[in-house]
């Protein structure tokens, strides 16, 4: 037997028992004529006593004992005289009655500790040591936890667990695919799924009704922070449901989760349409936890002979509460040259200062009288003592980068509270982005997404114009600023869809090569279906108000790509590659 209780287990109430443990050395300590061993588990850390005068022979091999040696020690459970109210086993020590070294350890590269001195890369090297750690070993439990909870409410909403193959063909989800070749159809491919969309739909045919899966999803793009080639989403679709109902239901799942994992309780789920998204807070995925909405002030900065106002499409402004009196010239500069940073691209800012004594500063003061920028200010909600912040440009390109400096402003301002959780609804996006370099149009969501339904005669003769205004049911779930899943109604007609993909740029060829199974099997009493897809790491990682989705993933890759503990990706050898007809010449 290697042990009878786990090292989070003991307390007062075990004084008096004979246990076993089994378990990692966290650490040793010497005290005269006593040895102390801190005997570590996933449940926790028990501390082990030898006593020299006791048990000499005992004792000797504890104090041989090295970091990370796996031993099993069985003794007597005894209160302490010295406790340590940080542990939950803190009350408590084992006083060993004997030791086995069940294995050895090499000194590890880093302490195993909630805080660890080692470097990224030689963490995720030895993975294995860096899991031994609280705070990464705790975001893996989290994450169990939370596959739990979400199965738990989909089942108990009827929902049914299907797996759908990862050797498939390619589905578009805006992304590239990872392809695998196949040894029997030389020359052929399979792509891995970047979702399993078509799949849900086809179990929609199949009068499934309501599908989800907790799925590992594969897509080929460059890397970032909250970004993994391979993630996992909870995979949902419903049949016989309109928007609402779907957006029911994955609010439920929401508020189950955050409400059993974290005893989080959600405020309401606001609606919002994409346009006014765009419109107030510069993004798709706004952070409602603070306002500092965008106002546009194009209508009352133009005519005043500043040209560069004059000849932009718009001029959009924030307001920057009681900042007057705080930015200096410096620090206005400063921030000029964070929005002039290629990542946010901006040309410059203009600023209006309405000092707390009424008077105005502004590096447009040339152009524009004191009562009109007061005007600005009071158009704006601002009072005195505040700061406006104005960009001007295109529309997209001035609103992104408005959004960005509201973000930062909000930062700055620490007007984001890490405690709250704000989440909303983002609903009507546009069907279809026109790509110009391209040069046509792409799906905003997927091309499966439908129209909304009064927009349908609008797809089926629209002209180009026409096409970029249409609007999709298609809807995303944003929570402090972060996009937790998207999903929207489908098509379920063959003659819409094939409509759709032709407006896709796809010729009947490609539409009927690529997807044809999924037309075809809409030509057999297809029900109308809606779904959506939540990032699970990602929904794990803003639960712990987190932006790197890593921790939450047992094996993740690097910035490359790269699982550097394996050592994955890698060449294979000539004669797999050959049996794979992939005869590449690298060299
Ligand atoms: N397949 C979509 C995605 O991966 C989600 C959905 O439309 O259900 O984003």
């Amino acid at each position: 037997m290697y042990r009878t209780v786990n090292c989070g287990e003991l307390r007062l109430s075990h004084v008096g028992q004979e246990v076993i443990l089994s378990g990692w050395v966290q650490a040793t300590r010497e005290f005269g004529s006593l040895t102390f061993v801190d005997l570590r588990d996933r449940y926790g850390i028990t501390q082990l006593v030898f006593n020299i005068e006791d048990d000499r022979e005992l004792c000797e091999k504890a104090r041989e004992l090295g970091r990370e040696y796996v031993i099993k020690a069985s003794g007597l459970v005894r209160e302490r005289s010295n406790k340590n109210p940080n542990r939950p086993t803190g009350d408590v020590e084992m006083e060993v009655k004997s030791l086995a070294i069940l294995n050895k350890s090499k000194v590890p590269p880093f302490t195993i500790e909630d805080e660890s001195d080692g470097g990224e890369d030689l963490r995720m090297k030895y993975r294995y040591l860096d899991m031994r750690r609280n705070p990464v070993k705790d975001k893996i439990i989290f994450r169990s936890q939370v596959a739990f909870a979400v199965r738990k409410y989909l089942m108990d909403q009827n929902f049914i667990e299907i797996e759908t193959p990862c050797l498939i063909k390619s589905t578009p989800e805006g992304a590239r695919d990872f392809v695998v070749p196949s040894r029997m159809n030389p020359g052929q491919f399979y792509a891995l799924p970047q979702s399993p969309q078509t799949f849900k739909q086809i179990l929609m045919v199949a009068g499934f009704d309501r599908y989800f899966q907790i799925v590992k999803c594969f897509r080929d793009e460059d890397l970032r922070a909250d970004r993994q080639p391979e993630f996992t989403q909870i995979d949902c679709e419903m049949a016989f449901v309109t928007r609402d109902q779907v957006l029911d239901v994955f609010e439920g799942l929401t508020r189950y989760v955050c409400k059993a994992v974290r005893d989080i309780d959600l405020p309401e789920f606001p609606r919002m349409s994409y346009d006014d998204a765009m419109r107030l807070y510069g993004s798709d995925k706004p952070d409602t936890r603070f306002e500092m909405t965008i106002s546009d002030l194009t209508g009352n900065a133009q005519g005043h002979g500043f040209g560069v106002f004059d000849q932009a499409e718009v001029v959009l402004g924030i307001n920057a509460t009681g900042q007057a009196g705080e930015y200096s010239n410096k620090d206005i500069n400063k921030l000029t040259d964070w929005v002039k940073r290629p990542q946010i691209g901006a040309k410059g800012l203009v600023y209006v200062k309405w000092n707390a004594d009424g008077s105005i500063k502004s590096s447009v003061g040339k152009f524009y009288s004191d009562e009109t920028l007061i005007s600005w200010c009071e158009k704006m909600g601002a009072a005195k003592g505040d700061m406006l912040l104005i960009l001007s440009g295109e529309l997209d390109a001035t609103r992104k980068q408005m959004g960005e400096l509201r973000l930062e402003m909000g930062r700055r301002l620490d007007l984001i509270d890490p405690a709250v959780f704000k989440p909303l609804w983002v609903v009507d996006f546009p069907l279809m982005e026109w790509d110009p370099d391209s040069n046509r149009f792409h799906a905003m969501h997927h091309p499966f997404t439908a129209p909304k339904s009064e927009d349908i005669d609008k797809m089926l003769d629209g002209d180009h114009e026409t096409m970029k205004k249409l609007r999709a049911d298609a809807y995303d779930l944003v929570i402090n600023g972060v996009e937790i899943g998207g999903g929207s109604i489908r098509i379920h007609d063959r003659a819409l869809q094939e409509k759709n993909f032709k407006l896709l740029g796809f010729t009947e060829e490609e539409s009927e090569k690529q997807f044809g199974f999924l037309m075809g099997a809409f030509e057999y009493g297809a029900p109308p279906h809606g779904g959506i897809a939540f990032g699970f790491d990602r929904f794990c990682a803003v639960m712990q108000g987190s932006v790197s989705i890593r921790d939450f993933i047992a094996f993740p890759k690097n910035n490359m790509g790269r699982d550097v503990m394996i050592d994955a990706p890698a060449s294979i050898d000539a004669e797999q590659l050959e049996e794979l007809g992939l005869n590449l010449n690298l060299e």
